[in-house]
């Protein structure tokens, strides 16, 4: 599920956003439980990248992720 402020969710991890957008977001997220998760799973992303060697080619991996995306016709 996405809804308007998911695409809000990584300037406000970022700290990108004004303090009045800050706000919004947070309070949205106290009612969206999507927009939680999503959080959630950008955190972890987040941190999983600061962890791995820059060098890691994720490019890899997104042919068969596309497939699954798409599904067998
Ligand atoms: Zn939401």
């Amino acid at each position: 599920m996405t809804d308007a402020f998911t695409e809000l969710l990584s300037e406000y991890l970022d700290e990108e956003l004004s303090p009045a957008e800050r706000a919004r977001v947070e309070r949205h997220l106290q009612a969206c439980v999507s927009c939680r998760d999503s959080l959630e799973g950008l955190r972890q992303v987040i941190g999983r990248a600061k962890v791995l060697p820059v060098d890691v080619p994720p490019n890899d991996l997104w042919p068969g992720i596309a497939a699954r995306i798409v599904g067998p016709r």
